[in-house]
Parts: structure tokens; C-alpha cells; sequence
């Protein structure tokens, strides 16, 4: 079950990836933003130490076709943190979706609920905006959704609602995150702490790159 913690320089998640998620960008060769501000300083281990974590790390490796389609996978799971069976079922539902396979599964990763929550800046990494939610402090439409993975919908409207004390750490995280803009399908209210789903996603909407075809071809295998 998906019962989290977070703490500084961590991402420990039960049934999850549980060692320094810094390996995680080392691995996938570019910075993945799990951590919130650190991504943005010099500490960040990309800067420091551009290369494959491990003994070999540092070896010249030439990817073949397989090895750059599941590096692209495994670089989308760990951004959106998700476990490879669930990957797996959004590629299925996005595949049996009318329209082009990769833009629906992007869609259906970015339509995640914790997604959101970072995106609206309450939460400074994914990780984190996932405990937000499965503390019961979104409400969708009126009603507690505390399911990280809930998929919203076009004219949705996120809330956060939180007790005073949680309240204060939102608050310091939207100001850490105020230097990264709230994509345009969200229109975001930061004072009612409210957010509505004006459209669905784009791919130009989702910052970090990611090669979905590449995903496509692997598991169309
Ligand atoms: Fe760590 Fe840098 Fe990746 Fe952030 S972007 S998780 S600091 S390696």
C-alpha cells in the first residue's frame, strides 16, 4: 500500500522506491525535479555528479533502441511516482483511448490528482503533494478525494483545505514554489486555495521531456 513519508534529502515510500531518489535523475541521465527546491540549487546531485550512479557509472555506454525506450519509461514512472504495474494499466487505458497512445498516457499521468496539487505549487515536489493529498486535504468538487492517483476531469475544481498548522507549511510551500508557473489548463486561485480544470493537458504543458513514443514502441512490443 502506498503509506508515505517524506523527509529531507528522502523519498521513502513503503512498496516504493526507498533509496535517495537523487540516484533516480543520476540513472535517468537528467534532473527529474523529485525534491523540490534542492533541483534548483547547486546541491543538486545531477550538478555535482552528472553521471550513472554505481562502479561503472562513469563507463561510456551506448544505449541500444531497447535500453533509450525503457529509459524513458522508467524516467516518466519515477517523475509521476508510479509503480510499474499501475504504468503498465495507464499505457492500456491509454491505448483502448481514442487518439494518439502516447499524448492520452501523458494526459492521464498529468491528470493524476497529486500531479495537481504540485502543480499548484501546495506541494514543492510530487511526493510531498501526494501526502497532502492522502492526509484528506483536497476536496474535488466539494467532496474529500484522498486517492493520489484520482484522475481529474475538464471543469473540476481542486480545493485544499488544511488545519491551521498544515496550513502554515502550504503557505511556505507556494512560496517556494511561486518561481514555477501554474500550467495554463489549471486556472489557479492561490487565495480561495483553488484550482479548475479549464482543459486537459497538453504535452506542451508538461515541462519535463519525455519521449512518449518511445514509451509506445517499448510496451508495443
Ligand atoms: Fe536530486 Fe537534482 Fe534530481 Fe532534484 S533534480 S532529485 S536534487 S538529482
Amino acid at each position: 500500500m502506498v503509506a508515505a513519508q517524506e523527509r529531507e534529502g528522502e523519498y521513502k515510500v513503503m512498496a516504493r522506491y526507498i533509496d535517495a531518489v537523487c540516484r533516480l535523475c543520476r540513472r535517468g541521465g537528467e534532473k527529474l525535479f523529485l525534491k523540490g527546491t534542492r533541483c534548483n540549487t547547486p546541491k543538486c546531485a545531477i550538478s555535482k555528479r552528472a553521471f550513472a550512479p554505481g562502479q561503472h557509472g562513469q563507463a561510456r555506454q551506448k544505449l541500444s533502441n531497447y535500453g533509450l525506450q525503457l529509459k524513458e519509461k522508467q524516467k516518466a514512472k519515477w517523475m509521476y511516482g508510479v509503480l510499474e504495474r499501475q504504468f503498465r494499466r495507464y499505457f492500456e487505458t491509454a491505448s483502448k483511448t481514442k487518439g494518439v497512445t502516447g499524448k492520452v498516457l501523458l494526459q492521464l499521468l498529468e491528470r493524476r490528482l497529486d500531479n495537481v496539487v504540485f502543480r499548484m505549487g501546495v506541494g514543492i515536489s510530487r511526493a510531498q503533494s501526494r501526502q497532502v493529498v492522502r492526509h484528506n486535504f483536497v476536496y474535488v468538487n466539494s467532496k474529500r478525494v484522498n486517492i493520489p492517483s484520482y484522475s481529474v476531469k475538464q471543469g473540476d475544481i481542486i480545493q485544499i483545505k488544511a488545519k491551521e498548522k498544515a496550513q502554515k507549511k502550504i503557505n511556505d510551500n507556494l512560496e517556494l514554489s511561486s518561481e514555477r508557473s501554474v500550467p495554463s489548463w489549471l486556472e489557479f486561485n492561490r487565495q480561495e486555495l483553488k484550482a479548475k480544470v479549464v482543459r486537459l493537458p497538453e504535452k506542451e504543458d508538461i515541462q519535463q521531456p519525455i519521449q512518449e513514443q518511445l514509451i509506445v514502441e517499448l510496451y508495443s512490443k
